[in-house]
């Protein structure tokens, strides 16, 4: 059984509640385009598991956690940004204000990516 959140957004993105543009689904893990794109390509991979943050991440998250990381590097991979570079980013609480309390990792590349981050 799949962790869940009723009033999750993302949790009801997985339910198909609310339409998404998905770029990757299997049992365990979506990836879809992020709607308010801060580059070129910007998709955010999640767990189908409702997980808060990585503040909640437990050890039984490894595989899922490991599985998205290679998803991430293939998606990257199709898109071509395994040449160019890429950004892969998880926002934790207020100060890197993080607005979905579901466990998403943000892939971001197609152009050059400033550091230090804003
Ligand atoms: P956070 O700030 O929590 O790290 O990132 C949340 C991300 O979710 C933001 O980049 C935001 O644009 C994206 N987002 C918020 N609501 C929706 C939605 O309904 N659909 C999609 N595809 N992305 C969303
Ligand atoms: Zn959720």
């Amino acid at each position: 059984m799949k962790k869940t959140d009723p009033n999750c957004l993302f949790c009801r993105i997985i339910r198909k509640e609310i339409p998404s543009d998905v770029v990757y689904e299997d049992d365990n893990i979506l990836a879809f385009n992020d709607i308010n794109p801060q580059a070129p390509i910007h998709i955010l991979v999640i767990p189908k598991d409702h997980i808060s943050g990585i503040n909640e991440v437990e050890e039984a998250d490894k595989d899922t956690i490991c599985h998205i990381l290679a998803i991430i590097r293939n998606i990257a991979q199709e898109k071509g940004l395994d040449k160019s570079g890429y950004r892969v980013v998880i926002n934790s609480g207020r100060d890197a204000g993080q607005a979905v309390q579901h466990l998403h990792f943000h892939l971001l590349g197609g152009r050059a990516l400033q550091w230090p981050p804003g």
